[in-house]
């Protein structure tokens, strides 16, 4: 196993987000058959990389400088996505349970035992009685085959996907804002902006590359703003940091703006001529006065006041927020609060100017546009809505009233199996073991099916628990495309072929269709074909495809969507010239008033918990705790604590803490920091089992998107045990790694 590398160091000791590849050859050390343009199958960002390939196997990487966004440059992940390749924990072969455990199977057997639950559990208990989950670092490809195949092969209404816990919130709100659901501006314009503001969004470390754009806005002179309960990386060279207590967003956001108001700093001619509502936000942020916007989200006042001397009279502007804000039972809330900023500035559709959403999982723009969502058909269509119904049964041959209509999401789904109303489960490249809230329930849960089967490259914890086990591909061993955060749709590269008897997903979704009789909606001979398709099906749609063809994607470095005709050159950035979305072509304001999460510290459970990731690790952690070298940069999860809160406490710097919830507790080191408020503990939520930061989490949906509530619910810490004397283990020492967040 790899050993960390002096790029590396450079990383974590400058919390910065490049890499620079020294050794001529690039990284790996056999020589290749080939090198393949492919990207990192990791975040939103999607960088450019070339696969060494030798003997059919990924050997190394050498850096792909022509790609415009990274040019060249990766993070610690993207450095070692490649020794995932050849992993001994590959899954080669389908497995069976049998009374004492997993066996090898032939893909005959194992399809087979797979249709037949689903034609018993289905004929027992009726079509939605089988739900089907799919994931968000699966390709555009794979993402509409999910749909297409719950749809028309499995006949069930209950298919969502993992995307429902990262960026739903982010997506609802772009729609209710502007009428799609999409960033506005390709990240180039991140560097053209003169104000960025930033709010829960630890770039560093879930979006590393992004951190050189943001840099280079700040070596032009803009001035940068973080929002954040934790100083992360990117608040460190922050001109205002605002350390907002958990939950209390849209606060925040209400009373920036009516600082901007009070001072003139709107721009009331582009309000008039190209949005709805303004007059509502202006009522009600009245009353959020800087004094009561630090008494509710403990901002001091003079700072809630500068950021409004920042934003305000920018010459141009960008907001960029992630999952701190979103993941919360008001997250869409929090969302359009923060876009007000941006629309009561005009300061949108330009150079510089606009707002990101960005995506935290590979494909969390594109997994969420072609169709695997309960409530979406592809092109971004709605279920709900007649006409788009009609499109897509007329596109796909069947009657509409055949077509399933809005189903459950994940969360309600695994709600669903606990109440016993689902006893079937096709899960495919999602662990919601690890990833969804409140993991005792999920457990239980899990136990309860019928049957579980599950499609993944390795064995996650999920998988444990599946009656059937289904052995798919890794992302170097398909082709096909991804959607990155910017809304830029790219060209994967297949580099090798599955090992043993594993099979590329999208002919294991079709073989199961074909066995469940719909063979001839499902006769692919590659994604190319699929492409094409998913392309056909979004023509005329919110989200229009309809002019790209892999030949124009490799030709171009990617293309922006819309792209609705083969001449067209793509839309880089949206809004140009103030025309919206929405029907009548102007924007919407929200105004939303304050309220507090869904479960708020009392005496019982005096401290904010809130979750998220490091830079070491992805998701779950199904791949990434499987590469050694990633692992040894943050090994376990630790328990963050600032050191007043640790002195109150009686704790020192690894000691282990016991962490509970109303939920569950889990035992793990405290991280002695001064970088965290100190009524507020942080625990990443990579790892499975006893340390599952998931044990305490809540469950608590946003009533629009139902993305659950990770950032935020009450819990107490207690010391359980002194550190050891020799540690078993040497973290790295808070100066020498990158802050881990959410
Ligand atoms: Fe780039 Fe994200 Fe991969 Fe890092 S994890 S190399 S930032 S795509």
């Amino acid at each position: 196993m790899a050993t960390l590398t002096q790029s590396d160091s450079c990383y974590t000791e400058q919390f910065g987000p490049t890499l620079s590849f020294a050794p001529a050859g690039g990284w790996g050390s056999r020589q290749p058959d080939k090198l393949v343009k492919t990207h990192c199958c990791f975040c939103g960002v999607q960088c450019g990389i070339q696969l060494k390939v030798s003997d059919n196997k990924v050997v190394g990487f050498e850096p792909w400088e022509e790609f415009p966004v990274n040019q060249g440059k990766l993070c610690p992940k993207g450095v070692k996505r490649y020794l995932q390749n050849d992993h001994p924990d590959r899954l080669l072969t389908p497995l069976v349970r049998t009374d004492s455990g997993f066996r090898a199977a032939t893909w005959d057997e194992a399809l087979s035992k797979t249709v037949a639950a689903i034609k018993s559990i289905q004929g027992k208990f009726g079509k939605d009685a089988f739900a089907f989950l799919g994931g968000a670092s699966m390709t555009n490809e794979k993402a509409y085959l999910n749909g297409k195949f719950a749809r028309l092969a499995l006949q069930t209404a209950n298919i969502d996907y993992n995307g429902r816990l990262c960026m739903v919130s982010a997506g609802a709100a772009n729609r209710m804002a502007f009428g799609v659901d999409r960033a506005a501006n390709p990240w180039s314009d991140i560097p053209l902006a003169k104000a960025l503001l930033i709010t829960g969004a630890n770039i560093a470390e879930c979006f590393p590359i992004l951190t050189d754009h943001v840099w280079r806005a700040r070596d032009h002179g803009a001035k940068i703003i973080v929002i954040d309960p934790r100083i992360t990386p990117i608040a460190r060279t922050a001109d205002l940091f605002l350390p907002v207590r958990p939950g209390r967003d849209s606060a925040l956001a209400n009373g920036i703006l009516h600082v901007m108001i009070e001072r003139g700093w709107i721009d009331e001619a582009f309000i008039a001529a190209h949005t709805h509502d303004f007059d509502k936000v202006r009522a009600l942020v009245a009353k959020y006065t800087p004094a009561l916007t630090e008494r509710i989200t403990g901002v001091p006042a003079a700072s809630i006041v500068k950021a409004a001397e920042i934003w305000g009279p920018a010459e141009t502007s960008m907001l960029l927020h992630a999952r701190g804000i979103e993941h919360h039972t008001k997250g869409v809330e929090n969302v359009l609060t923060y876009i007000n900023l941006v629309l009561a500035t005009g300061r949108i559709g330009k150079p510089g100017c606009g707002y990101g959403t960005i995506t935290g999982q590979g494909n969390g723009q594109g997994g969420r546009e072609h169709g695997q969502r309960c409530n979406q058909l592809p092109g971004g269509r709605d279920i709900n809505k007649p006409e788009h119904r009609e499109f897509i049964a007329k596109f796909w041959g069947v009657p509409e009233p055949e077509l399933p209509k809005q189903g459950l999401t994940a969360c309600e789904i695994m709600d669903a199996i606990e109440r016993g109303e689902i006893k079937g489960l096709l899960s495919i490249s999602f662990n919601p073991l690890v990833s969804i809230p409140d993991a005792s329930r999920t457990r239980a849960a899990l136990e309860k099916l019928e049957f579980l089967g599950c499609i993944d490259f390795f064995l996650s914890e999920t998988a444990r628990h599946a009656d059937v086990v289904l052995a798919g591909s890794l992302q170097e061993e398909d082709e096909g495309t991804v959607t990155t955060g910017e809304g830029r749709c790219v060209r994967l590269r297949n580099s090798v072929s599955p090992p043993g008897d594993a099979r590329v997903d999208w002919q294991i979704i079709c073989d199961l269709a074909a066995r469940l009789g719909n063979a001839a909606a499902f006769n692919y001979a590659r994604p190319k074909e699929i492409f094409d398709e998913l392309a056909a099906a979004s023509k005329g749609g919110p989200i229009d495809y309809s002019g790209m063809s892999y030949e124009r994607l490799e030709q171009n470095f990617g293309i922006f969507w819309p792209c609705p005709a083969p001449e067209h050159p793509g839309t880089p950035r949206l809004f140009e010239g103030g025309e919206f979305h929405h029907p009548d072509g102007r924007a919407k304001f929200h105004a939303f008033d304050y309220r507090p999460p869904a479960e708020d510290v009392d005496a019982q459970f005096p401290l904010f918990f809130t979750s998220g990731r490091v830079v070491s690790q992805y998701l779950s952690g199904t791949q990434t705790r499987r590469i050694g070298a990633l692992v040894e940069q943050y090994p376990e999860p630790l328990c963050e604590m600032h050191p007043r809160l640790a002195a109150k406490l009686g704790v020192k710097d690894r000691d282990l803490v016991r962490v509970s919830t109303r939920r569950g507790e889990i035992t793990v080191p405290a991280q002695v920091v001064t970088s965290i408020r100190p009524d507020t503990v942080f625990v990443p939520y990579h790892w499975p089992g006893r340390k599952s930061a998931n044990l305490l989490t809540n469950r608590a949906l946003d009533p629009i998107s139902k993305i659950p509530e990770f950032k935020v619910c009450a819990c107490k810490v207690e010391k359980v045990a002194d550190a050891p004397a020799q540690p078993a283990r040497q973290f790295p020492a808070r100066s020498q790694r990158a802050a881990s967040t959410r």
